[in-house]
């Protein structure tokens, strides 16, 4: 018999937190990522008491042992991509930074700056930023802003498409190999996404669906990346599959709970 962990692709690795709803946080990550054909482990940074109304509490994970929770996946799973989503505070993003520097080198990682939930919730402390832009951006293989988070982390207003085509660039410049920046923030029928790669830069355009959610897209689109990465797909593969598994996820959203609900990830 073969060992089937030696021939194994599509092991991702999540570092990020959790959401009680399901909606967002490591339940969207795995259920992309599973819902795609990849293998989903996680190193979960803080838990948070959620639902589709709002974050109600949130509990942080000692940054030890996120720590020892990366290294034993990466010691003996091993991963062919990483994707890090909420990690609560710079403490833990220097955590997390260390320990892909000492295990995590030359795997593809995907960095999703979670910063403030779409309830309004904090879910990064804002002193955290500089830790960010410091430690993680310059390892990403590709960064996935939306807007909010791409003004925080460039300084910049982003009003319109160019400035967004600006903003991405700059984002590589401060150290990201890529960046997807996702206009979805922007109001208007057309939604505008700018990938930015060595290659230059390419914008996304898509109609806004009537969502009956859109808890969790961020998310669910930064771990499909990740599981096209790990799968062995070029970025701009990864991207394009991981933006159409997002949009019917959306489109055929169930409807769940009475705030803003969940993607459907059963499509
Ligand atoms: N909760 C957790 C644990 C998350 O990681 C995230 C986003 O990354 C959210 C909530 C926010 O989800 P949304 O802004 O889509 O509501």
């Amino acid at each position: 018999m073969t060992d089937a962990r030696s021939t194994q692709r599509g092991r991702v690795l999540i570092v990020a937190g959790s959401d009680s709803g399901g909606g967002a946080g490591i339940q969207a990550d795995i259920k992309a990522v599973t819902a795609l054909g990849g293998y989903a482990m996680t190193a979960i940074t803080a838990l948070t008491a959620q639902n589709t109304l709002g974050v109600e509490g949130v509990v942080g994970i000692e940054p030890a042992f996120i720590r020892q929770q990366i290294a034993v996946v990466l010691d003996d799973l091993g991963a062919d991509a990483i994707k890090t989503g909420m990690l609560h505070s710079a403490p833990v993003i220097e955590a997390v930074a260390a320990e892909l520097e000492l295990r995590g080198r030359g795997i593809p990682l995907v960095v999703d700056p979670v910063m403030v939930a779409e309830s309004g919730a904090s879910l990064l402390d804002p002193t955290a930023v500089g830790a960010l832009n410091r430690d993680l951006l310059v390892r990403a293989t590709l960064l996935t802003p939306n807007l909010p988070e791409a003004e925080k982390l460039t300084g910049m207003t982003i009003a319109d498409l160019e400035a967004m085509r600006q903003a991405a660039s700059m984002l590589r410049t401060l150290g990201a190999e890529s960046v997807l920046l996702k206009g979805g923030h922007l109001v208007g029928d057309t939604i505008h996404d700018v990938l930015a790669t060595e290659a230059g830069l390419e914008v996304f355009t898509d109609t806004r669906l009537p969502a009956r959610g859109s808890h969790g897209t961020g998310c669910t689109l930064a771990s499909a990346v990740a599981c096209g990465l790990a799968q062995g797909l070029g970025l701009r593969d990864a991207v394009l599959r991981a933006r159409a598994y997002l949009r019917e996820a959306i489109r055929t959203a169930p409807g769940l709970g009475r705030g803003n609900g969940p993607v459907n990830h059963g499509h």
